[in-house]
């Protein structure tokens, strides 16, 4: 399974019905958010891992 399938699913789980796929980037509620493969081993853990990118370049803000 690919972790953007990956990442679907745990949106879906959530309950979250509105987002949508930018390439690899997760957008939600207009935020973006990078997909990442997550490796902390926790029993409960779905191996992926959602990261909240900056809505506006750094330099903007
Ligand atoms: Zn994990």
């Amino acid at each position: 399974m690919t972790l953007k399938a990956r990442a679907q699913e745990k949106v879906e789980r959530a309950g979250i019905a509105n987002y949508s796929f930018d390439q690899d980037v997760l957008v939600m509620c207009g935020v973006r958010y990078a997909i990442e493969a997550c490796e902390c081993g926790e029993p409960d853990c779905d191996g992926v891992r959602l990261r909240k990118k900056s809505a506006f370049p750094r330099i903007l803000q």
